[in-house]
C-alpha cells in the first residue's frame, strides 16, 4: 500500500515557526540528502504564511499546505483536513508536536495527527488509503522526558536558525525567547547525543493500523 510518497516526510505543525523551532535542523538535513519534506500548517494569516514560505525556502521544503486560521482555532474539526494532506502527500513518516507540550494548540495538533494517521490508513473508508509507518513527536516548549531518538543537526543548525529568523513577526517576542530556546535546547540535546547540536523526538507507532496491513505482520519475532 505504499504510494508515490514512499521515502518522504510530512511535517504537521500548529503554527508558522513551529517547523523551524521544533524540527528545522532535521528538515534541512533531510532535504539536503534529496529527501522530500512537505509541511502542513494548521493556522496562519497572510503575514505569517509569507514568513513561513521564506523559512521553507531556506529549509528546502517545496510543498506547503497553508491555512488562514487563528492560532487558537485548532479543533478536532481539522482532522479531515490532515487526513487529506496525508492521502495527498503519502508520507512514509509524519513529524508533529508532542502531546504533552506546554502549548495547548500543540497538544491538540498532536492528537489530531494521531487520529488522522489512523483514519487515513482505513482501506474500508478510502480507496487510496495510506499507511504512515510511524510518527515522530518533536519538542517546542517542553522537553520530552524520554526521547526515543536524537538527530545530529550540528551541520544544519545555522540554516535552521536562519529559517527561524524569517519569522520576523515572532522572533523578537519575549526578548528573543524562541531563538534563545532553540539555541539552548539543541545544545542540551547535543550534549546528550554526543554531538554539538541535536533535535530529540519520541516515536509513536500507529499500531492501530495493524490489522489491515501486511507491513504490520511478521513471520517470526526474531
Ligand atoms: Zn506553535
Amino acid at each position: 500500500m505504499s504510494g508515490s510518497g514512499e521515502g518522504t516526510i510530512l511535517v504537521v505543525v500548529a503554527h508558522p515557526d513551529d517547523e523551524s523551532l521544533g524540527v528545522g535542523g532535521t528538515i534541512k538535513k533531510h532535504t539536503e540528502q534529496g529527501i522530500q519534506v512537505d509541511i502542513h500548517c494548521m493556522t496562519g494569516n497572510s503575514e505569517r504564511n509569507a514568513e513561513l514560505k521564506q523559512a521553507c525556502s531556506i529549509l528546502g521544503v517545496e510543498n506547503l499546505y497553508l491555512s488562514e486560521r487563528d492560532d487558537f482555532a485548532i479543533t478536532k474539526d481539522l482532522t479531515n483536513e490532515v487526513v487529506g494532506a496525508i492521502l495527498k502527500a503519502r508520507p512514509q513518516i509524519v513529524i508533529t508536536h508532542f502531546s504533552d507540550d506546554y502549548n495547548r494548540n500543540h497538544q491538540q495538533c498532536a492528537r489530531i495527527v494521531e487520529e488522522a494517521v489512523e483514519w487515513a490508513s482505513h482501506t474500508t473508508i478510502f480507496e487510496n488509503a495510506h499507511r504512515v509507518e510511524r510518527i515522530y513527536n518533536m519538542e517546542i516548549n517542553t522537553l520530552i522526558s524520554r526521547p526515543n531518538v536524537h538527530v545530529d543537526i550540528t551541520d544544519s543548525y545555522q540554516a535552521a536558525l536562519a529559517a527561524l529568523k524569517k519569522h520576523k513577526s515572532q522572533i523578537k517576542k519575549g526578548g528573543f525567547f524562541y531563538e534563545k530556546l532553540y539555541d539552548a535546547r539543541t545544545h542540551l540535546r547535543g550534549v546528550q547525543a554526543k554531538c554539538e547540536r541535536a533535535e530529540a523526538f519520541s516515536i509513536t507507532l500507529p499500531e492501530h493500523a495493524g490489522p489491515f496491513y501486511r507491513e504490520n505482520s511478521v513471520d517470526l519475532l526474531l
